[in-house]
């Protein structure tokens, strides 16, 4: 069953009337890109895999300790996914997104779960996002020896494995996997300070959760302790728990070009008025 018309337009109606966006974006916003989920599998790793490396050695590579346990090989992995990060251009739902909070009185601030960076290379203001999970562009002591984080090198050789600015030690990137108390926070947490003092700002904010699962649910929870209008966009899990949740089954990309085809008929209908 498709998406009522109606919805697409009560979810266009919301964003016009809202002053700011809260946008909250999980795997599936990545995944049209043709980004994976790098904290978990959903196959498409099959295609990206560095050579000679196969989709059942992924599961040592969810693992905080994979860099201390075999560095060259969890770097040849990440090594590989960094540059799949940085080769791959957003896909055209994020101008979208851009377009729609530049409209707006307080514009947006994005919170993802997201490691690849692809609200910043989509021009979204670096300094309006929090990536909880962290990012795959800064890395950190595998230690750590301290809360130290820097941005990625251009390049990644695998046989000689990146190293602390500290102390010399095994680096990694700065995204928290499994089994994880290595992972440094502070980057994040500073994120998080500067979204609650924008978060005052606005009077009127609609959250739009794109793509978050239901099986890491951080954002989803994220997205629904606002307590704000929230229109959630999902391929899988689209449920809505109340009044307040606008549900939107279906591909990120597909259901934005839709909400801003709708958007452009309600603005033309306001000049028009
Ligand atoms: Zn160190």
């Amino acid at each position: 069953m498709g998406i009522i018309e109606s919805d697409i337009a009560r979810a266009a109606q919301w964003v016009a009337r809202a002053d700011a966006l809260i946008i909250a974006a999980g795997a599936g916003m990545s995944v049209d890109s043709g980004l994976p989920d790098f904290r978990g599998s959903n196959g498409i790793w099959t295609t990206l895999l560095p050579a000679g490396m196969h989709e059942r050695d992924l599961g040592a590579f969810t693992q905080g300790r994979c860099f201390a346990d075999n560095p060259r090989e969890a770097w040849r992995f990440f090594g590989r996914a960094l540059d799949i990060c940085r080769d791959t251009p957003p896909h055209a739902g994020y101008a979208l997104l851009r377009d729609w909070a530049a409209g707006k009185r307080h514009g947006a601030f994005v919170y993802s779960s997201n490691v690849d960076g692809q609200f910043q290379a989509a021009g979204f203001d670096d300094a309006r996002i929090l990536e909880c999970h962290g990012s795959i562009h800064h890395f950190q002591c595998a230690r750590p020896c301290s809360p130290t984080t820097w941005a990625a090198p251009s390049a990644i050789v695998p046989a000689r494995p990146p190293r602390c600015i500290r102390c010399g030690g095994p680096a990694r990137p700065n995204f928290l996997l499994f089994s994880d108390p290595a992972w440094v926070v502070a980057r994040t947490n500073a994120q998080r300070l500067r979204m609650e003092v924008w978060r005052g700002t606005a009077a009127n904010a609609v959250v739009i959760e794109i793509g978050a699962g239901v099986a890491l649910p951080a954002v989803r929870m994220f997205a629904e302790s606002l307590r704000l209008p929230l229109i959630r966009i999902n391929a899988h899990d689209a449920q809505a728990e109340s009044d307040s949740v606008l549900s939107l089954k279906g591909r990120a990309l597909d259901i934005l070009q839709r909400i801003d085809r709708s958007l452009a008929t309600c603005s033309w209908v306001a000049r028009t008025a």
